[in-house]
């Protein structure tokens, strides 16, 4: 039986985001880490690592795929309704103590989290999606970053298949693999956990590349909306949301912001869960920063409408939610409220056609992947 570290090793392909530094190092520009890797290490992800000068990344399997509700992810602004391919991948560039997706990306860091990868190709993950209806294509549930090449050679055949594609990250980016990934994504979730750098030194980063990805994704058009999840005593003081809420506004307060709900997770189990109150608290600061686009997530029917789509202009409700399912759809074809003409910021679908599904699915048996190996957790 092979160690999951043997079955990935054995998984590459050389990549494309780096360069030789001095004394037989790689710089690494997959993410804002850019590591300097030497000979035989791997960086900061542990999926990336140096062998003979030259980079090598996760290439034809995934760490597991699964059929969301596209409002899951979250994105209220991009097709809605639409049922959204997720795969995951294993690794990440950051060790949240309170990661909701621990399993996957602490694989490589925690014995504790064991995920078989499943073999995977393009092609038969592109034909899967489609079987299942599927309008987009996401890489998400761990870093996508991490694994941008592969990622891009998935995105290509989906989009030569129709579909939409997507990553839903930390937004711990550079400009060269925001601008590798450019010409194959049309959404991007940015997940701003703190608007303090202490904090995200905790986790393991820093701030400032994160809000570089944002300013960045903005300015080059890429339909973007953020996400924070909201946690006591972590980064829910008023001024830390005021900072935030005000910065995300300043680079465009049409950009959806998401305030979602905290529940004790992974190695955070001391902390209380997010109540309604704290996330209308917050949601008021956003509102007070000037954002247009306010939703408050994890605690259906609890938020005081704040899981519906109001036009900006004259307030009526134009998407009417509850959780992930679409209860009202009022949209114009082209994207605009019906009662005074105004657009709504997105990227939207003709018509609504409905949701396949309103939760979760794992695709069944005639999925076309298959578990790579069975792993035994071994480091
Ligand atoms: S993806 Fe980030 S953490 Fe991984 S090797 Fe590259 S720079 Fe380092």
């Amino acid at each position: 039986m092979s160690s999951l570290r043997e079955v990935l090793n054995e998984n590459v392909r050389e990549g494309e985001l780096y360069e030789p530094i001095e004394r037989n190092r790689i710089r690494c520009y997959a993410c804002g880490h850019c590591c300097p890797i030497p000979e035989g290490q791997a960086g900061v992800c542990k999926v990336r690592y140096n062998k003979g000068g030259k980079l090598y990344v996760p290439w034809g399997y995934v760490g597991g795929v699964q059929c969301d509700p596209i409002e899951k992810k979250p994105f209220f602004h991009a097709y809605p309704g639409a049922l959204a391919y997720s795969f995951g991948m294993l690794g990440c560039d950051l060790h949240c103590s309170y990661c909701q997706n621990w399993v996957t990306s602490q694989a490589l860091r925690d014995p504790n989290a064991v995920s078989p990868p499943l073999e995977a190709s393009p092609e038969v993950m592109v034909r899967d999606a489609l079987r299942l209806g599927a309008k987009v294509l996401v890489s998400t549930y761990n870093e996508p970053l991490i694994t941008a090449e592969w990622g891009v050679e998935i995105f290509k055949e989906a989009k030569s298949a129709g579909l939409k594609t997507a990553f839903v990250s930390n937004g711990n980016g550079t400009p060269k693999v925001l601008e590798y990934i450019r010409p194959w994504i049309d959404f991007y979730k940015v997940d701003l956990k703190s608007f303090d750098d202490r904090h995200y030194r905790q986790l393991g980063g820093r701030i400032g590349p994160i809000l570089d990805t944002i300013r960045w994704l903005h300015e080059n058009g890429v339909w973007l909306e953020i996400v924070t999840l909201l946690i006591r005593g972590f980064n829910d003081s008023d001024e830390e949301l005021r900072q935030l809420t005000e910065f995300v506004a300043s680079i465009s307060p049409d950009i959806p912001w998401h305030v979602t709900a905290f529940h004790s997770d992974y190695k955070m189990n001391d902390t209380e869960n997010t109540r309604p109150e704290d996330l209308l608290r917050a949601a008021e600061i956003g509102k007070r920063a000037g954002l247009n686009f306010i939703y408050a997530g994890n605690l259906p029917g609890r938020v005081e409408g704040l899981e519906d789509t109001r036009c900006s202009h004259c307030a009526s409700t134009l998407i009417r939610r509850y959780g992930y399912f679409i209860e009202d759809y009022r949209l114009t074809p082209n994207g605009c409220c019906p009662d005074c003409g105004t657009a709504v910021p997105g990227r939207w679908a003709e018509h609504f056609e409905g949701q396949i599904a309103d939760r979760p699915f794992i695709p069944g048996q005639r999925s076309a992947l298959s578990r790579l190996i069975s792993i035994e957790p071994e480091f």
